[in-house]
C-alpha cells in the first residue's frame, strides 16, 4: 500500500488502548531501551534483539524444545526446561517444537507498512473519539529513522500522534520527531540526579535538558510520572518534581502512573532478574495526596495514562 522501505524492531501493537493520550489509539511499542528501571513494567522492551518468552504454567515438561534447539540452549534444570539465554539465537526453533504453546518470540522486525496496516484497521474508532496512534517501548527514539517513517505516514493519513518517551535522546533526532509529533508523554522518574541514575542506571541530566527544550519549543506535552513506593514517591521528591515541571511554564498536565506488578512475571518468563528490590503498588490515600501536593504546582494532575 505505501510502498515504504524502513523496518524496526516492534514487541507489540496494542489496539483500543485509552491510556496512551487522547481517545481510542493504537499503541505501536518499539523494542530497544537505554534505560534499565529497575520496577520496568515492560523489560521485553529493553534488549534491542528478539527475545524468547516461556510461560512456565503452561509447560508440560515434555523436553521436545531442548531435543530440538541446535544451539543446545535449553537444559532441564529441577523440574523446568531453561533457556540460556547466552546461547540462544532466537532461531524460533523452540517454538514450533513446542506442542503447549509455553514458548513465544518477543520482537518482530516490521516494516512501515506492516506496522501502518495494523494501524489503520482502527481508523474510524480514532476518528469518532479524537485518537489516533501512539509510539511507546522501550524508548522508540532508539529507533528514529523508523519512528520518523511511521511518523511520517501516520501524519501523511491525517492521524494524531503521540510518542511515550524517557527524553534520553539527542536534542537533533527529538528536534526531528518533535517536527512529526502532535504530543508526547514525557516520563520523568525523578528530578534528583542521584535517584535517577541508582533506579534507571543513566543520569537525568539529558532527560530534564530535553524536557526543557520540548517547552521552549511550545511543543504539546504531558509528563508522566511512575510512581515507585520507596523511589520517588515520598513529598519532598514529588514537590520537586512538581516544582520543576511549574518552572517549564508551557507543560500544564502532568500524570501520576502508580507502580504495578505486570514486570515481576514477564521478567520470570524472560529468565531475567532485575537486580533491584521488590516493590508494592502505591495505595490510593497516599496517591491522592501526592495528586494534593503536585495541585500546588501544575494546573491538571491525575492518576493513570
Ligand atoms: S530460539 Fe532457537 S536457539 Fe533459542 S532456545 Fe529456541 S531453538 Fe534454541
Ligand atoms: S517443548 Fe514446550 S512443553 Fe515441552 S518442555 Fe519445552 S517448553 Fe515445556
Amino acid at each position: 500500500m505505501m510502498g515504504n522501505a524502513a523496518a524496526g524492531m516492534v514487541f507489540n501493537i496494542m489496539r483500543f488502548s485509552v491510556s496512551d493520550g487522547p481517545g481510542i489509539r493504537t499503541t505501536v511499542f518499539l523494542k530497544g531501551c537505554p534505560l534499565h528501571c529497575v520496577w520496568c513494567h515492560n523489560p521485553e522492551s529493553i534488549d534491542r534483539d528478539p527475545e524468547i518468552l516461556i510461560r512456565q504454567e503452561r509447560c508440560i515438561r515434555c523436553g521436545s524444545c531442548a531435543e530440538d534447539c541446535e544451539e543446545h540452549a535449553i537444559v532441564r534444570v529441577g523440574d523446568r526446561y531453561e533457556t540460556d539465554r547466552d546461547l540462544c539465537i532466537a532461531c524460533g526453533g523452540c517454538i514450533d517444537a513446542c506442542a503447549a504453546d509455553a514458548r513465544e518470540m518477543v520482537g518482530r522486525k516490521m516494516r512501515t507498512d506492516e506496522v501502518m496496516e495494523d494501524v489503520l484497521r482502527d481508523r474510524l474508532f480514532y476518528e469518532r473519539s479524537g485518537g489516533g496512534v501512539t509510539f511507546s517501548g522501550g524508548e522508540p527514539l532508539l529507533q528514529h529513522e523508523f519512528l520518523r517513517e511511521l511518523l511520517t505516514t501516520c501524519k501523511q493519513e491525517g492521524l494524531h500522534t503521540a510518542v511515550d518517551t524517557t527524553g534520553f535522546t539527542t536534542p537533533a533526532i527529538l528536534q526531528d520527531i518533535a517536527a512529526l509529533t502532535d504530543l508526547f508523554l514525557f516520563d520523568l522518574k525523578s528530578v534528583d540526579d542521584g535517584i535517577h541514575t541508582r533506579f534507571t542506571g543513566v543520569s537525568n541530566e539529558i532527560i530534564l535538558a530535553n524536557l526543557r527544550r520540548l517547552a521552549e519549543w511550545n511543543a504539546s506535552v504531558i509528563v508522566r510520572i511512575p510512581i515507585v513506593p520507596g523511589v520517588n514517591d515520598d513529598a519532598g521528591s514529588i514537590t520537586k518534581a512538581g516544582a520543576f515541571v511549574a518552572s517549564l511554564k508551557t507543560v500544564k498536565e502532568l500524570h501520576l502512573l502508580p507502580y504495578h506488578r505486570t514486570g515481576v512475571a514477564k521478567l520470570e518468563r524472560l529468565g531475567k532478574k532485575n537486580g533491584g528490590p521488590d516493590f508494592l503498588p502505591p495505595d490510593w490515600e497516599h496517591l491522592n495526596e501526592l495528586v494534593g501536593l503536585l495541585r500546588e504546582h501544575v494546573e491538571t494532575v491525575c492518576v493513570g495514562g
